[in-house]
């Protein structure tokens, strides 16, 4: 199967039922750039830019500020401030939150036309196996990691049979490799003894597999088998919170909650760009408010840095120059291919 992800086709319902997700497969990893913990949400105190317009004026030409330069002045400078309206001030209806949530969509599909599943794999075993070690670290680390361990292990009958020990030294890399390998092992045996050894298109299979709950059963089915779902990691509910699309802590609540603001179809894609988002622009610990490009959308502008060219230093990936997180990006993928194990990954 190609790595080209299938984008949103809509063939079914991922639902939204009971979840397993005390597996090791949904513990909300983080970036391993010490950002571990996010920033406090709703602080509640968001600044407000002085000549902030009453309306907000983002659009196509916000979006596209991040990457122009007009009369000298960089993009982010050109960044429009928030509109008064964004969910503060004033007690926003659910109306106007569900209008403002899907023009942030639309605007985050413009600015990241290219968003897609930031974890390499070539078919169905090979994303949930990967999905399943993200925990607790970056996609990055499970891209520099899974080559040698695809190679040593294609298929689910492979690693069903593997030597615990010849496994968890392969994953090593992505922390908690003893308890990842235990569900490696665990939910090969599954496939190859309840499944042919094909992984399932369906929630409810997939969730009965050790080590994989709703999180990564989302990912699996929205970008293997067509199915929508959303994907609630540790960006996206940091981002819906301060989005004020939801107040819900719980990831299942979450995703509740966003699936019903949004049309299905929406689901997987709108879970890529707000990911996107998050590892780019709207950092747990100090977002780039200043170079963001749908802050008049935003009621939690001013958590982060506000001045233009300060916040235009901490755009990460494509949008500050670094290389991004997977080894094997697709052809659109406008920055850098990320680097293998052990070489230097940022300028
Ligand atoms: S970077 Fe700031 S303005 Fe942009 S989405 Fe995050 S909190 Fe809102």
């Amino acid at each position: 199967m190609s790595n080209k992800p299938v984008r949103a086709q809509a063939k079914g319902s991922a639902g939204v039922t009971a979840a397993q997700n005390s597996a090791v497969g949904e513990q909300a990893p983080e970036e391993a750039s010490g950002t571990a913990r996010p920033a406090p949400e709703g602080k509640g105190s968001a600044k407000k830019p002085p000549g902030a317009p009453a309306r907000a004026t983002a659009g196509k030409t916000a979006s596209k500020t991040a990457s122009k330069t007009v009369n000298g002045t960089p993009a982010a400078s050109r960044v429009p401030a928030p509109a008064r309206s964004a969910g503060k001030g004033r007690a926003e209806s659910r109306l106007a939150m569900v209008r403002r949530a899907r023009r942030i969509n639309r605007e985050l599909a413009d600015v990241y036309p290219y968003a897609h599943p930031e974890l390499d794999f070539r078919n169905p075993f090979e994303l949930l196996v990967a999905t399943v070690l993200s925990a607790q670290t970056t996609d990055l680390r499970v891209n520099q990691t899974t080559p040698a361990l695809f190679a040593a292990y294609p298929t689910p009958e492979d690693m069903a049979g593997a030597v615990p020990e010849e496994l968890e030294e392969l994953i090593r890399p992505t922390g908690f490799f003893r308890m990842k390998a235990k569900s490696l092992m665990g939910l090969s045996q599954a496939l190859r003894d309840r499944f042919d050894g094909e992984v399932p298109g369906r929630l409810e299979d997939l969730v009965t597999l050790p080590g994989v709950g709703r999180k990564t059963a989302n990912v699996v089915l929205g970008n293997v088998f067509g199915v929508p779902g959303i994907t609630v990691d540790t960006h996206f509910g940091r981002l819906a919170r301060r989005f004020k699309w939801t107040e819900q802590e719980d990831p299942e609540k979450v995703e509740a909650e966003i699936c019903a603001i949004f049309p299905k179809s929406e689901w997987t894609m709108l879970s890529h760009r707000v990911v996107f988002h998050g590892r780019r622009i709207c950092h747990a610990r100090n977002p780039a408010c200043g170079a963001c490009p749908i802050a008049p959308l935003c009621p939690a502008y001013g958590e982060g840095e506000t001045d233009p060219e300060k916040a235009k230093k901490l755009l990460k990936y494509e949008k500050g120059g670094y290389p991004g997180q997977r080894l094997s990006p697709p052809p659109d993928y406008p920055g850098l291919p990320a680097s293998p194990l052990g070489a230097r990954t940022e300028p």
